[in-house]
Parts: structure tokens; C-alpha cells; sequence
């Protein structure tokens, strides 16, 4: 099986082990994600021993837009991408334009910008039960090639300016790849912000508690879903392994070391989760730390869960506790790309009747800009 070339670890390991310049590398990656379908030998300019070595072992993506679907307003295009085994994952851009409005009816300044939402495992396992993704269960995990792939096809499309990793599974259990596609994201030649990379998780505690050190100035964002550990476990399985005393003190930490702003993560589900006491005891919860509360109406996956979306004075009225009794900055997210399932919740690759479905995604995390 051929190697992604955006597999970092494994292409300098092997550049090494043939005594080549990993300067190199940088000028390849340029090539290909001009040319994600060129020959090795298009490349100018590489050592005579890098040609063969990369004919041999790596191809410029080991993964296929197998197709892509834009919404009809065109705020959202998703991307169905098939993996070199076979699996199929989804990315999916959506398109901000302060110009005309877009972002949630406001105008905001900088115009044109496109956010990309990634996959990090193909399924996965923490089961969330609102959640399509947690009812196909756990596959494989993405490589970081097959991570950063996904960037490189929608860079075809679109300029991507934000990445979320908020896509199938969930990102913490993937932590290798994970921390090893941002750092490549964030230097040339993509050269991305950190501050522009946001990673979505349940809480896994234990990699949180790494997260600042080995990629600071990230975004986070946190699946809270219920202020207290009963309901969070009704919600999510996962949840009876992360505590929430131990989940609030590794945010804590991740806190004070980073300085910046959590995103917090709230489905709205009626009656389980989307009362006024729940919002007070929310409230009291993050009464310590700087965050920014998102809720999110749900979006019914069919026969794949129980809930029931909260009804819109229920959202409303949470919000209004939120920000006037607490003062906490308190977002309801918009939905984009509905019509081609791209909108709030989570994806879901379903061959098995020859169709492809999915719910899918959409954040609000520019939110968190100051
Ligand atoms: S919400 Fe995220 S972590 Fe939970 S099952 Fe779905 S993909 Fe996994």
C-alpha cells in the first residue's frame, strides 16, 4: 500500500534513511497541492534519489473525491472522499460572505472566507446518542496524510481559511495523527493559523491535558451537552469514562496555560437537557472560565436517536439566562447546506442501500474571535 505524501513522520523518516534533504519536503507539498494529480517527475529541481523513492513508496493522495455536492444557496459544498481502503469519509465546506450577509444575517468585516469541517477517523466510538457518526461505530482512524488530504481537495474548490475539526470521530483519540496533520497545517506551504484551527472533543481529560503543549494557540471546543454528569451520560456513553470534575479541571489547566477562550458545545434536546434549571446550573459551571456558549437545535437523525429538537422559545429562553442573568457570551447556531445534508449534527457514510447519506455540521467558531 502507497503512502500519503502529506504523511510527515514516515516521508522524512524515509528521506532520512536514503541520506536526502528533508528541505525538500516543504517544495513537494507546494507542487502537489497545485497539482494533487501530477507525476513525481513534474517536480523540478528534487535530488535524483527522491524521485525513485517516491515512486516506490508514496503517491501525491492516497484518497479520491469520489463526489461533491454544493447546497442550493452554495454556502456549503460537502465532499465524499474515498479512502485507499475502500471507506468513505466526509469533508465539508462552508462559505462565510460578510458582503452579502451571510453569517447568521450579520455583516461582518474581511468579506469572502471559507471554513473546512475534517474527518479524524472513519466512525467512531464514543457513541453519542444524538450523534449518526456514533451509530456506525468505530472503523479506523485516519492517517495524517489522510487528514491533511482532505484540506488539499477542498483547496481545489475553495480557499480555505479556518479549519474545524468537527467531521467524523473524535479527534483526541486520533492524537498522533491529529497533532501531527495541524503542524503540518500550520507551516509552509500551507501556513495556516493556529488561531483558525479549531479541535472539537467530547473531553477526552488526559489529552487535553497535552493538547497546549504540543499545539498551543489552538481553538477548542467542548461537547458539554449538560451541566451536570447524569444527564451528560444520558446523552453521551463516553461521558461515564470523563467525569465532569475531572473534565472542568483539565479545562481549567488547559486554560490558564493557553489564555484563550473555550467553545462550549450545548445540544439542545427537549426536556432532557434544555430547561431554565439547566441553564442555571450551566451558568455556575463555567462561572470561572472565559467561553463561549453555542447551542445547538438538534438535527433529527431519524429512527438513529430518540431526542427531540427543543422548541425555539425553550433555545431563546436559555439564551436569555445565559447572557442577561450571567453575562456568558451565549450563540445559537445557524444551519447551512440542509438540502444537501450538510447541516448541524453529524456525518455519517451509509453504503449499505447504494445510497450515501449524512447529517452533517456547521460551527460557529469564529465565535470566538474577540
Ligand atoms: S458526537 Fe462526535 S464524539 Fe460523539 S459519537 Fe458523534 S462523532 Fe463521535
Amino acid at each position: 500500500m502507497f503512502r500519503s505524501i502529506f504523511d510527515a513522520s514516515f516521508l522524512r523518516a524515509e528521506f532520512d534513511a536514503a541520506g536526502i534533504n528533508s528541505q525538500f519536503i516543504p517544495l513537494i507539498w507546494k507542487h502537489v497541492i497545485r497539482n494533487p494529480n501530477c507525476e513525481w517527475t513534474e517536480i523540478p529541481s528534487l535530488p535524483t534519489a527522491a524521485y525513485s523513492l517516491l515512486q516506490s513508496k508514496f503517491k501525491t493522495t492516497t484518497s479520491v473525491v469520489h463526489s461533491v455536492l454544493d447546497s442550493n444557496d452554495e454556502v456549503t459544498t460537502k465532499l465524499l472522499i474515498k479512502l485507499q481502503n475502500g471507506a468513505f469519509i466526509e469533508a465539508v465546506i462552508m462559505r462565510y460572505d460578510s458582503r452579502l450577509g451571510k453569517y447568521g444575517g450579520q455583516s461582518r468585516p474581511g468579506g469572502l472566507r471559507s471554513t473546512l469541517c475534517i474527518s479524524s477517523q472513519v466512525g467512531c466510538k464514543m457513541g453519542c446518542r444524538f450523534c449518526a457518526t456514533g451509530s456506525m461505530g468505530f472503523k479506523n482512524n485516519l492517517s495524517s496524510g489522510e487528514i491533511i488530504e482532505q484540506l488539499v481537495h477542498a483547496l481545489q474548490i475553495s480557499q480555505i481559511r479556518n479549519i474545524v475539526f468537527m467531521g467524523m470521530g473524535e479527534p483526541l483519540n486520533n492524537y498522533t495523527s491529529l497533532v501531527e496533520s495541524i503542524r503540518v497545517m500550520t507551516a509552509f506551504p500551507f501556513q495556516l493559523s493556529p488561531r483558525k484551527i479549531t479541535v472539537s472533543t467530547v473531553g477526552i481529560v488526559h489529552a487535553i491535558k497535552k493538547l497546549h503543549y504540543d499545539l498551543p494557540n489552538l481553538n477548542l471546543a467542548v461537547s458539554l451537552h449538560a451541566p451536570v454528569q447524569e444527564v451528560r451520560c444520558q446523552i453521551m456513553p463516553a461521558a461515564r469514562a470523563f467525569p465532569l470534575e475531572k473534565l472542568m479541571g483539565s479545562l481549567q489547566e488547559y486554560q490558564q496555560n493557553s489564555q484563550q477562550k473555550i467553545l462550549i458545545e450545548y445540544i439542545m434536546l427537549d426536556g432532557v437537557n434544555d430547561e431554565e434549571q439547566h441553564a442555571h446550573l450551566l451558568a455556575k459551571l463555567l462561572n470561572t472560565f472565559e467561553v463561549v456558549v453555542n447551542l445547538i437545535p438538534f438535527n433529527p437523525i431519524g429512527s438513529l436517536s430518540q431526542f427531540k429538537t427543543s422548541k425555539e422559545q425553550s433555545v431563546l429562553e436559555f439564551q436569555k439566562i445565559l447572557r442577561g442573568t450571567y453575562n456568558i457570551r451565549t450563540t445559537i447556531r445557524r444551519e447551512m447546506g440542509q438540502d444537501i445534508s450538510g447541516a448541524c449534527g453529524q456525518l455519517v457514510v451509509n453504503l449499505s442501500d447504494k445510497k450515501l447519506t449524512s447529517t452533517g455540521l456547521i460551527t460557529d467558531i469564529e465565535d470566538l474571535r474577540p
